[in-house]
C-alpha cells in the first residue's frame, strides 16, 4: 500500500501535473466532484469578463458578427469534436443535455419508428424526456426488436463503463440505432462515438465548461440529410437571415441547432477548451485509473465498492455503498473531502485528473477512514437534508 510520500513521488512525475495550477481551487478542499460541476479553470474569469465589457459593451448586436457568436453552436461543436471521436461538421453546441435527448431519440424514431431501449437506471433525465416519444424496454431484455437504444457510455451512479464499439456493432446487428450518452466519460476517458447514429452529453461535468454551460449533440453524417429536428428553431433553418415564412431545414449539422445560443456560457466553455486542446486524453484516462485504483486500494474493506473493481469497466468515478452514505457525505465535506451523495445509498467520488493529485487521493482515503472509525457522521446535524446531494 502507498504511504503519502510514494504518492507526492507519483505526483512528482505526472504528466498532467502542470495542469493543476490552471485551476482555482479551495485551500483544504479535496475535490472530488469533478463529474458533476467541473472545477473552474483560470482563465474562465478574465475570459468571460473579455466577453462582457469587450464584446457585448463594445459591439453590441455586432457581436454576433465580429465576435462569432453567431456561428458558435458549430464552431464550438467542431472544437468539441475530437474529444469525442467526431469530425468536423458532425457535432452542435446549445440547450442542455436533456434537449438534446428528446432531438436525438425524436430524430432516431423518425429514422426508426419503434421501441427505445433504455437503461431505467440511468440518469432519470434521458428517460423521463423520452417517456412519451414511444414505448420503452429495459436495456436488461437485450436488443432484439428495438428501434432505437439509448445509453449512457457511464453509469452516473456507480461509474460502470460500457464497450462503447462492442455495443454499438450488437445495436445495428439487431437493426436498432444507437444513441450514446456521454456526460460522464467526455473529458474523462478517450470517447469514440464515430459509428454510433447520434451521441449527446454536456459540457459542465469533466470538461469544466461552467455551470449550466452548454450541451452538445453529435449526428453521424449518415443521418444529416434524412434525420429532422423535432425542435425546427430559426437556427437551423436553411437561410435563418432569408425570415422566410415557411421553414426549411439546413443541410448538415446545423440542421440539429434551435435558437440563440447563450454567448457568456459559450465563452468560459471556450476557456475550457483552450485548456482542453493542450491535453492528450490518453493521459488523462492513465492518470484517471491510477487515481480511482489508487482509491479503491486505500479506502479498502472500510466501504462497500458499488463500482466495477477492473479499472477497464470504470469510468473516472469510485462508489460505494452506505446505508447512512448522506450523513457520511455531509461528515466529509465538513472536513474538505467533497464528494457527492445519490439516493439511496450510494457515495459519489469523481477523479478528475487534470486537477486531481495522488496526495488528495491519499488524504481523501484519510479522512474516509477517520469519519468512518470515529462514527464521526452520527452528529445530528448531518441528518438534515439539504435541496441539493
Ligand atoms: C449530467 C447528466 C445530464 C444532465 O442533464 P441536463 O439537461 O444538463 O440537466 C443528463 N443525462 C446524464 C446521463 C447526465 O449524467
Amino acid at each position: 500500500m502507498l504511504d503519502r510520500e510514494a504518492c507526492a513521488a507519483l505526483d512528482e512525475a505526472d504528466p498532467l501535473g502542470g495542469f493543476r495550477d490552471e485551476f482555482v481551487l479551495p485551500e483544504g478542499v479535496v475535490y472530488l466532484v469533478g463529474n458533476s460541476l467541473g472545477a473552474m479553470p483560470r482563465r474562465t474569469a478574465e475570459r468571460v469578463a473579455r466577453t462582457v465589457t469587450e464584446e457585448w459593451g463594445r459591439e453590441l448586436v455586432g457581436g454576433w458578427n465580429s465576435a462569432g457568436w453567431f456561428a458558435q453552436p458549430l464552431t464550438t461543436g467542431d472544437r468539441l469534436a475530437p474529444l469525442i471521436g467526431a469530425g468536423p461538421g458532425t457535432v452542435v453546441v446549445g440547450n442542455t443535455t436533456s434537449i438534446a435527448v428528446y432531438q436525438a431519440v425524436s430524430a432516431a424514431l423518425g429514422l426508426r419508428p419503434g421501441t427505445i431501449v433504455v437503461d431505467r437506471a440511468n440518469f432519470p433525465t434521458d428517460n423521463y424526456m423520452i417517456e412519451r416519444l414511444g414505448p420503452t424496454r429495459d436495456v436488461s431484455e437485450g436488443f432484439e426488436g428495438a428501434a432505437v437504444v439509448l445509453l449512457a457510455e457511464v453509469d452516473y451512479r456507480t461509474g460502470a463503463r460500457y464497450d462503447v464499439p462492442e455495443v454499438t456493432r450488437q445495436v445495428h446487428e439487431a437493426g436498432a440505432l444507437m444513441i450514446w450518452d456521454v456526460c460522464h466519460s467526455v473529458g474523462a476517458l478517450e470517447v469514440d462515438v464515430a459509428e454510433a447514429d447520434f451521441a449527446v452529453g454536456c459540457t459542465y461535468k469533466y470538461l469544466n465548461g461552467g455551470p449550466g454551460s452548454p450541451a452538445f449533440l453529435y449526428v453521424n453524417p449518415r443521418h444529416h440529410e434524412a434525420a429532422q429536428n423535432v425542435l425546427p428553431g430559426w437556427y437551423s433553418h436553411a437561410e435563418p437571415f432569408a425570415f422566410e415564412p415557411r421553414y426549411r431545414p439546413a443541410e448538415g449539422i446545423r440542421r440539429f441547432a434551435v435558437s440563440t445560443p447563450h454567448v457568456l456560457s459559450f465563452a468560459a466553455l471556450e476557456a475550457s477548451l483552450d485548456l482542453w486542446d493542450q491535453v492528450a486524453v490518453a493521459d488523462v484516462r492513465r492518470k484517471s485509473t491510477m487515481l480511482t485504483d489508487l482509491f479503491i486500494d486505500l479506502v479498502g474493506d472500510r466501504l462497500e465498492l458499488a463500482s466495477p473493481r477492473d479499472a477497464e469497466r470504470r469510468g473516472s468515478q469510485v462508489s460505494f455503498l452506505h446505508d447512512d452514505g448522506y450523513p457520511v457525505m455531509r461528515a466529509l465535506i465538513d472536513r474538505g473531502v467533497h464528494g457527492d451523495f445519490r439516493a439511496p445509498d450510494i457515495l459519489r467520488f469523481g477523479f478528475a485528473p487534470l486537477y486531481t493529485r495522488f496526495v488528495d487521493v491519499f488524504d481523501a482515503a484519510t479522512i474516509i477512514g477517520e469519519v468512518l472509525e470515529k462514527e464521526l457522521w452520527r452528529d445530528p446535524a448531518y441528518r438534515n437534508r439539504l435541496a441539493v446531494t
